[in-house]
């Protein structure tokens, strides 16, 4: 086993025994769940809505090559710039060059897990520049020394009271303040950093081929002024949030919302074209927008695991997770958490490392139940494993398990050798990988052959 799933074993145990850990999540989750099945009422047939998103991500990642291309010509013509960066390096070091010709010393920054995938607030203090989350939940994370929690609600593990001790420890304010009253502080920081940066940066949660443009969704605000107050401008997103068009968004829009959140639609969903024109009063003078790939290619490049590309980001799936709801999103230790995460981390940061993710779910299926764009998430689960095996890492003694169990299973002689009780002592005492985090098996004490004819019995008689 190495570190890493040495690691994540180690902390999924202690926090799956963290009962107040368990009691915060549950309640954020159960208020998820009370709203998302309000947000479906306003689509007269969701299923037929999910299955059209869908076939819409299939075409913009079967075609990806030229609605990169398309969309590259359409904002370039209007005066963005395009970096097309293969790996962190290149995207960090783009981003340290822009920031460097604008004698930039401070960014603001809207929520983007790219931007924590690539761990940009890291690079930019490294160079001396003071980075600020302006979402509220990932301002708390930041204030915390806390990476996100979750993809669309980065700091659900916290309550009302801990981020009211927070702010009292690192802002200095009266203790135990009201949310309302925790929003205005934060506010008021934060309007100083807008006017002070240089730089502001945002993800986008789409990237829109035939307008050549960017759809970027929020509930705070934070994101339009990020991208619209400093002069610069830089937009990083993964090269997967292609959609093909415009006339997309009415479905992507309120899916996203629904299932990220609960909400009919966000609040604000601004649709970026390019810097400001010349007609125009408000805007960056320069836009920039880095395409990352950063192993999603290797996705693109498996026919079946490409489907996870399709994701759009909405977390829907980390709060159906029973695993994520025991063991958090921290414990993953990768910027990706629950099913999806466990999907594509492998792929983007090597099997060998990650491949335990794979192994972390019960494959129950209600993470693909719940996806939008139906990504059969628990399937790829499972690939991600026959991938595993066929590329020779699993152990000699697992595999010699799994012939004993098929020649058993395929053989009713075998099946009914020994009586339960033998039966709970080789599973529970011999193997005893299962039991360690599990309750023990306990077996019938009589074969299914026995029942069988005990019931024919019954009916004669
Ligand atoms: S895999 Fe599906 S449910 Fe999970 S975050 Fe992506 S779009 Fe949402």
């Amino acid at each position: 086993m190495n570190d890493q799933a040495a690691s994540f074993i180690a902390k999924s145990t202690v926090k799956a025994a963290d009962l107040e850990h368990r009691r915060k999540i549950n309640f954020n989750i159960g208020k998820y769940n009370a709203v998302v099945p309000q947000g479906k009422l306003q689509f007269h047939n969701v299923a037929q809505v999910r299955e059209m998103a869908k076939m819409r991500k299939w075409e913009a990642i079967e075609h990806l090559d030229q609605y990169l291309l398309e969309f590259e010509k359409k904002i370039t013509a209007r005066g963005a710039k395009v970096i097309w960066a293969s790996d962190t390096e290149e995207a960090l070091a783009a981003i340290g060059e822009i920031c460097a010709r604008n004698n930039c010393k401070t960014v603001v920054k809207s929520k983007s897990m790219v931007t924590e995938e690539i761990h940009l607030n890291d690079f930019l203090e490294k160079q001396g520049i003071e980075s600020v989350e302006t979402d509220l939940g990932e301002y708390i994370q930041q204030l915390d020394g806390e990476p996100p929690y979750h993809i669309v609600t980065p700091a659900m593990h916290k309550s009302k009271e801990d981020v009211a001790k927070l702010f009292a420890n690192k802002l200095g304010t009266k203790p135990g303040l009201t949310p309302e009253q925790l929003t205005l502080v934060a506010r008021e920081k934060l309007r100083e950093k807008y006017v002070q940066a240089e730089v502001g940066v945002t993800g986008a949660n789409f990237l829109i081929a035939d307008v050549g443009g960017i759809a970027v969704t929020e509930n705070e605000g934070n994101a339009r002024l990020s991208c619209a107050w400093p002069k610069t401008h830089i937009v990083i997103a993964g090269i997967e949030k292609m959609i093909p068009s415009i006339n997309d968004l009415p479905t992507f829009w309120p899916l996203l919302s629904t299932f990220g959140t609960g909400q009919q639609v966000t609040v604000y969903n601004s649709l970026i074209t390019g810097p400001r024109q010349a007609h125009e009063t408000d805007g960056p003078e320069d836009m920039y927008v880095i395409l990352l790939d950063n192993g999603r290619t290797n996705l693109l490049a498996d026919p079946i695991a490409r489907e996870a590309l399709y994701c759009i980001r909405c977390g829907a799936c980390l709060n159906a997770c029973p695993v994520y709801k025991n063991i958090g999103g921290h414990t993953y230790e990768t910027t990706y958490s629950g099913p999806i995460g466990k999907v594509i981390t492998p792929h983007l940061r090597g099997m060998e490392q990650f491949n335990h993710l794979s192994y972390a779910s019960s494959l129950c299926g209600n993470c693909t139940e719940v996806c939008p764009v139906r990504i059969n998430l628990h399937e790829l689960l499972l690939h991600n494993r026959h991938e595993n095996v066929i590329g020779g890492s699993s152990k000699l003694a697992e595999r010699i398990a799994w012939k004993a169990w098929k020649l058993a299973s395929l053989n009713r002689f075998m099946m009914n050798m020994g009586n339960g009780k033998l039966k709970n002592r080789v599973v529970n005492k011999i193997f005893k990988g299962w039991s360690m985090h599990r309750s023990e098996l306990d077996f019938s004490q009589r074969t299914f052959n026995e029942y069988w004819k005990e019931r024919e019995q019954q009916k004669k008689n």
